[in-house]
């Protein structure tokens, strides 16, 4: 039984390709970017998140703890204890305050088929069916050409969004079963996307054109995000690399919003964009206008 860690399966999706959709969301993502809405998903496994104004002190996950990772502090709240965390979720099982929560778990491939299929009448009226998300699905390769397999053979279409920093045999291994490949683009310039994202463009942009020339279709999603890759340079490098690839159906814009902002906190991270503004709405019009400018359909949003 092939088995993987998801963080999340969103049911009637309608932003991840088209019509009605399910959304399973994979653990782990190869990229760490300064505005990612999603931390819970970087990590390869399980996380914990606390969400400190829901706790009402009571305790209950101190005592639960089997490793003595949580002690109490002056106000009864949880604090670091003396051992480590194991990630066994013990804690958040007995907090009914709702405070402690497993960002991911473990599931089988049969246990996420049987969610995906209970909408199937909705992705034949629809035009429908799943997306596999993330983090980044393609880091756990055995799990998703499991899921993907499973999915073309109830006659399911497929959709995988991807960031497509990966080794091009998992690329090639599942390329044949996705009906549509939802691929982000940040940034072309190899240098500033080292910086902000912590990998390298190369790679990325090798990737996608391999499968343009293989005849698989695409629509890129470009996240905007303001002071990082709004300028006229990084979209005009957007522009000229879409229009290239002969597969293309349109390019998303995904507008900048601080969403995610606060799930840092819950898991005890540093934001790196603490200060970044919303993104005009005149300035997501002109950059729709440059990107349309190079002939590529062009949609604001999911
Ligand atoms: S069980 Fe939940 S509500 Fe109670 S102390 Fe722990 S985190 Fe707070
Ligand atoms: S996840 Fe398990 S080991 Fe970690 S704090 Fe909670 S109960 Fe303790």
């Amino acid at each position: 039984m092939t088995k993987g860690f998801v963080f999340d399966v969103r049911r009637y999706a309608i932003h991840d390709g088209p019509g009605i959709r399910t959304a399973v969301f994979l653990k782990g993502c190869p990229l760490s970017c300064w505005w990612c809405h999603n931390p819970e998903s970087q990590a390869p496994g399980p996380e914990m998140i606390f969400r400190e104004g829901r706790c009402i002190a009571c305790g209950a996950c101190v005592e639960a703890c089997p490793e003595r990772a949580l002690s109490r502090d002056a106000k009864g709240r949880p604090v670091a204890g003396l051992g480590s965390c194991a990630r066994c979720g013990a804690c958040a099982a007995v907090c009914y305050a709702e405070a402690r929560r497993m960002a991911g778990r473990e599931a089988t491939v049969e246990e996420i088929m049987a969610e995906v299929e209970r909408d199937a009448a909705f992705y034949e009226r629809s035009g429908g069916g799943v997306t596999f998300s993330g983090g980044e699905p393609l880091m756990q390769i055995d799990f998703l050409d499991a899921l993907l397999r499973a999915s073309r053979g109830r006659g399911i279409h497929t959709a995988l969004d991807t960031c497509g920093y990966a080794p091009r045999e998992s690329i090639d291994r599942i390329r044949g079963m996705v009906d549509l490949f939802l691929y982000d683009i940040k940034l072309v310039d190899d240098a500033r996307h080292r910086e902000l994202t912590g990998v390298a463009s190369e790679p990325i942009v090798e990737n996608l054109l391999a499968l343009s020339r293989h005849g698989h279709a695409i629509r890129l999603r470009f996240p905007v995000i303001p002071g990082i890759n709004d300028d006229e340079k990084s979209v005009q490098e957007i522009g000229a690399l879409a229009s290239s690839l002969p597969t293309l159906i349109g390019i998303d814009i995904i507008p900048y919003n601080r969403l995610g902002a606060e799930k840092y906190a819950r898991l005890g991270r540093p934001y790196r964009l603490p200060d970044a503004p919303a993104l005009p709405a005149e300035r997501i019009k002109e950059i729709a206008g440059i990107l349309g400018s190079f002939g590529l359909h062009v949609n604001i949003g999911g």
